[in-house]
């Protein structure tokens, strides 16, 4: 089937649907709030299966030739003793290939260039995606975590979830000799490899809802995590207060349908998770290479719709629910001992590749 859809964000997920539903023909705009694709942002994670998705948007020897191969990594204890370590190889063996690093400009960019001038625009917020309706065939809320495309489809009988944890993440000029995360109580700091000369850091603390620092967020950092293992206070030394971002986590309530009529939702949209097991931005990417598959091969838009939600709903969910799992074991205080265990035992299954 060929016809016209309208992607309301052109976000990790909308770019990829988009390239993949105009090599397959469809005429396709994507409405896009900010004036131009980022310039900077934080490293993403693109795991083997993501980085197949890739492959079936004819992008997957790009994004491998781009993004820097993630090297082997530890958790830690503040104390820098390791509790346990991430076996790149296994993956490897596993999968065929290990994780790529890649940033999320550098993401949106190679997507972009798959597209034709004039399919994205700029500039463009979709206040109403209901309104796009009678123009497409389809209309897909690829617009993040706080959708408005969710909410013209479910109202507010679905609201975020707040997770239970505040987060910090920036880059930073140094080389770390390795990415990995440190685990202390309640409070973890991670440390990612973006490119030479560039490291990504986050650091997730557990508190109420809108909890902010009253000494400002890099007093507070240092504070927390100043004395922990090296090169963690050296990268706070370093830090610039004025790029460092800070949001409480949140995760989208478990929806009872990603389709309703003709809208369909993508990505963060229908199942933004907590950034725990780094799997949102490669979920969004699996599920745009399923809504291509799925609208092409069917004969109609409500079949194409029906066979997406039940091939990427459950699976999508379920990696939700482990991220939130993850998280919760990050913010344990008490009974170290027992969450390093159960750290080791996760690290000692693998990741989901
Ligand atoms: C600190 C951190 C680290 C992460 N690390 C990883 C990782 O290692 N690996 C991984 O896979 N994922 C990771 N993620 C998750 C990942 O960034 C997201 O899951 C991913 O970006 C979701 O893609 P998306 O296309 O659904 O939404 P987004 O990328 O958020 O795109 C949504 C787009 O919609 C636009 N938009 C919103 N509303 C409107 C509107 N009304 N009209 C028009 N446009 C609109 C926005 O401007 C945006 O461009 C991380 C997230 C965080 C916060």
């Amino acid at each position: 089937m060929r016809g016209s859809v309208a992607i309301v964000g052109g976000g990790v997920g909308g770019l990829a649907l988009a390239g993949g539903l105009h090599r397959a023909g469809w005429a396709v705009t994507v409405f896009e709030r900010a004036d131009a694709l980022p310039a900077v942002g934080t490293g993403l994670g693109i795991w083997p299966s993501a980085l197949r998705a890739l492959d079936r948007l004819g992008l997957g020897d790009v994004a491998r030739e781009r993004g820097l191969p993630q090297a082997d990594g530890a958790m830690r204890r503040p104390d820098g003793s390791v509790i346990g370590t991430i076996d790149v190889q296994r993956m490897r063996r596993r999968h065929g290939e290990g994780v790529r690093l890649l940033s999320r400009p550098a993401l949106l960019g190679l997507l972009a260039e798959a597209l034709p001038a004039g399919v994205v625009r700029f500039g463009a917020t979709v206040a109403d995606p209901a309104a796009l309706l009678p123009a497409y065939d389809v209309v897909v809320g690829a617009d993040g975590i706080r959708s408005a495309t969710r909410a013209a489809m479910f109202g507010d009988r679905f609201p975020l979830r707040y997770a239970g944890v505040t987060a910090w993440r920036g880059t930073v000029a140094m080389d770390v000799p390795a990415g990995g995360e440190t685990w202390g109580r309640g409070r973890k700091f991670g440390l990612t490899p973006q490119a030479s000369g560039v490291t990504n850091w986050y650091a997730a603390v557990a508190a109420p809802e809108g909890f902010r620092p009253a000494e400002g967020d890099l007093v507070a950092l240092r504070r927390w995590f100043g004395d922990w293992h090296d090169p963690i206070p050296a990268l706070l030394e370093r830090v610039d207060a004025a790029g460092v971002l800070h949001h409480d986590v949140h995760m989208v309530t478990p929806l009872p349908s990603y389709v309703r009529g003709r809208s369909v939702l993508l990505g963060d949209a229908a199942h933004a998770m907590t950034p725990d097991l780094g799997q949102g931005a490669c979920q969004a990417l699996i599920d745009a290479v399923a809504l291509v598959d799925a609208l092409t091969r069917s004969a109609d838009v409500p079949s194409a719709l029906a066979d997406y939600d039940r091939l990427r709903r459950r699976p999508t969910q379920r990696m939700a629910a482990m991220a939130a799992r993850a998280g919760r074991l990050a913010r344990v205080r008490r009974f170290l001992g027992a969450r390093d265990a159960v750290l080791r035992a996760v690290l000692s299954v693998g990741p989901p590749g």
